[in-house]
């Protein structure tokens, strides 16, 4: 097995470039290691990443010397977003001014379209409607992968039923995981997940660019990207910088007032992003045993509050315990029982946002009737 120790001692001789050991000079951010494969991060100037190619390469050179490594993956993180205040050096003088630019807006080659999938809070089945989304646009003969940029709990690995770690190509891309039919990539891959990991907000931004820009997804149709839950800065700085073709927005009913996703919305309309639209999740209760439906949280509040904001509503999915057990057990429903009335919901789900991306997401760029106070 492969110790830190043994990776550390390997990188001892790699210099930064103020002339001391990368750990010393702590541009050495993190090492995970994964039975052979071992990832490291290193601290990088965003407006210049490029600087750090020499230091890469040689950190690369040398944690292959430490016996037993079969991969090595060097990510590049940074201490502050591409365009945002520069930090003070360490005489209090803030550092010169860099010309702002945007290097992540640009589309990823062969993605033709990267969808964000998000909630203004965590717990509302984000997550699971990601995947079974994922699967649905994939049974309408799309190409789909699917990007787990959720750092507060990846859970895409257990989604899709996979603990596989993914293999680095000559290119040194990752080779996503392929799980009923989707492409996956999850942030829960790459760390370890014994070690917490204090994530700042730059530092998701850079490892979910190096997930769009490092992995070999083409050729694909529509790469999901499930969110972090919320709408911090985190999720901001994400939603600008990732070229999006458009937002889905999932909700529950008994948040009548919807406030949350008012504010998901509110959030892609500032960098504009179109809103494909709304999915209300957990909508009504269908009995297991006798079949008859119930409506246990005021159902019907996403639909109103959708047509109220002017955005388009994408449809509601059942509050149903065979839904939770497949995704417990890696089985995203819409693959695992696809003639059921889970997926048919699901599956219109995935026609509504697949017709929106074809006509470009016109129906969603509607100007919201609202403004919301921050
Ligand atoms: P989020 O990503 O918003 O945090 P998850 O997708 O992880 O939420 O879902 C939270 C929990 O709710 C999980 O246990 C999941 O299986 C369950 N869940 C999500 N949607 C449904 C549903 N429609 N019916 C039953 N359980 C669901």
């Amino acid at each position: 097995m492969i110790t830190n120790e043994q990776v550390m001692e390997a990188l001892k001789d790699v210099t930064s470039h103020d002339g001391k050991s990368i750990a010393e000079s702590g541009t050495l951010q993190g090492v995970s290691i994964r039975d052979g494969k071992v990832f490291v991060a290193l601290l990088a100037d965003p407006i210049d990443p490029s600087a750090m190619e020499g230091i890469r390469a040689q950190v690369d050179k040398a944690v292959r010397t430490v016996e037993g490594v079969t991969d090595v993956f060097v990510s590049l993180t940074a201490e502050h977003a591409p365009g945002s205040a520069p930090r003070s050096d360490a005489t209090g003088q803030a550092k010169k001014q860099r010309p702002e630019r945007k290097p992540d807006g640009d589309p990823i080659p062969g993605v033709r379209h990267i969808i964000a999938v998000a909630s203004g809070k965590g717990g509302v089945g984000k997550s699971t409607t990601s995947a079974n989304l994922a699967v649905g646009l994939s049974k309408l003969g799309l190409k789909v992968g699917v990007l787990d940029a959720d750092i507060y709990g990846p859970s895409m690995p257990r989604l899709f039923g996979t603990t596989t770690q993914p293999e680095i190509n000559d290119n040194q891309q990752l080779i996503p995981i392929e799980a009923h039919g989707v492409k996956v990539i999850s942030i829960g891959m790459l760390v370890d997940e014994t070690q917490p990991m204090v994530w700042r907000g730059p530092m998701v931004m850079s490892a979910v660019t190096q997930l769009l820009r490092e992995v070999a997804w083409a050729p694909l149709d529509v790469l999901v990207v499930d969110m972090p839950p919320g709408t911090g800065d985190t999720q901001l700085t994400l939603a600008q910088n990732v070229p999006l073709s458009g937002a889905v927005i999932v909700s529950t009913p008994q948040d009548l007032a919807l406030l949350d996703a008012r504010r998901g919305i509110s959030m892609f309309e500032k960098v504009h992003v179109p809103i494909l639209g709304i999915v209300e999740n957990m909508s009504y209760f269908v009995c297991p045993h006798c079949g008859g439906r119930s409506e246990i949280f005021a159902h019907g509040g996403a639909k109103a509050e959708a047509q109220k904001m002017n955005v388009p509503f994408l449809g509601e999915i059942p509050l149903d315990i065979k839904i939770r057990e497949l995704s417990d057990g890696g089985n995203p429903v819409v693959s695992e029982a696809p003639d059921g009335p889970h997926a048919a919901a699901y599956m219109a789900v995935a026609r509504s946002v697949a017709e929106a991306l074809q006509t470009g997401g016109e129906a969603s760029r509607k100007a919201p009737v609202f403004v919301v106070e921050e």
